[in-house]
């Protein structure tokens, strides 16, 4: 497999991390995934948009420009001849010693830059079916907006969840949710689609974009605002979304179903309209 190391293409058995490589010691870096169907990625413009943003806030200065990325990308696609796949990239503030907290000068430690890439089929069935989850309190930190490599809160959130025998996880602060382990949370009342506004307590979802965008296109009522655990129990239908699993139905939540417990017809609507746009963008994929 050939994997990205810099702005070379290189074997995956001959990247080596450096121990004093700050995202290894501190988790300092960011990452993004993106998905390619058919050979193309979808949304790369506003993934890499979000990189660049993460960087500036955490000023960290990226060793490409955007275009360049993106066609670091694609090379990368099409040498691991790749067509319906997912690419994670992630960069780091570079190798720093001796060790310590404050920024090393980023013209004297480059940062670091790794992708690879993998052959992932849409999971329909599960998109068909839907998932469980649980309820957990958000112990992340307040900067939730930053795609950071730093996820030890999600980790032991879906972790939590995967004891439980449970997909995913609900996570809420003082009772009002936020989102899920690694997606954005969504609830449907009456007809009216609910999540998380954008700010620092959840990620700009890429996906939660297209989402809105083709249920606002289709007329169907949309609510950037948060609802609490309470609203959630009342919900009629609940789903998540993310790059790789698209808009996920969340048919249980702590072992009660939700609505009937089976995918219900808005989410439904909606992952229509999403691999409509996909296939706008990339060309058929069911
Ligand atoms: N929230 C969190 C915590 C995530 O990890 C992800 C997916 N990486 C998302 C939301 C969804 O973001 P996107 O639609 O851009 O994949």
């Amino acid at each position: 497999m050939k994997v990205l190391l810099g702005d070379k293409l290189v074997e995956r058995e001959d990247v080596k991390i450096d121990m004093e490589d700050r995202g290894y010691q501190f988790g300092d870096g960011l990452y993004e995934v993106i998905r390619a169907y058919n050979g193309t990625f979808f949304t790369a413009d506003e993934h890499i948009e979000r990189l660049f943003r993460g960087a500036e806030k955490i000023e960290l200065v990226l060793p490409f420009t955007k275009e360049e990325l993106k066609n670091r990308l694609n090379e990368l696609l099409v040498a691991n001849n790749i067509k319906t796949g997912n690419v994670y990239f992630q960069v780091t503030r570079g190798i720093a010693s001796p060790r310590n907290f404050t920024y090393p000068d980023p013209t004297k430690v480059p940062a670091i830059f790794t992708a690879s890439v993998t052959d992932v089929p849409r999971d329909q069935e599960q998109m068909d079916k839907g998932v469980t989850a649980i309820i957990l309190p958000d112990y992340r930190w307040l900067h939730c907006d930053i795609k950071s490599i730093s996820l030890l809160g999600n980790v032991m959130a879906k972790h939590e969840a995967h004891k439980k025998g449970a997909d995913e996880v609900v996570q809420h602060r003082d009772g009002v949710v936020t989102e899920g382990g690694s997606a954005n949370m969504w609830m449907v009342k009456d007809g009216t689609i609910y999540t998380h506004p954008d700010g620092n307590l959840v990620l700009p979802g890429i996906t939660k974009i297209v989402l809105l965008k083709v249920a606002r296109e289709a007329g169907i009522p949309v609510k950037e605002e948060s609802f609490t655990l309470e609203q959630l129990k009342e919900a009629d239908e609940v789903f998540t979304s993310s790059t790789t699993i698209e808009a996920m139905p969340v048919i249980e939540i702590e072992g009660v179903p939700v609505g009937d417990g089976k995918r219900g017809p808005i989410v439904k609507q909606l992952q229509d309209l999403y691999v409509a746009d996909v296939e706008k963008n990339c060309g058929k994929i069911r």
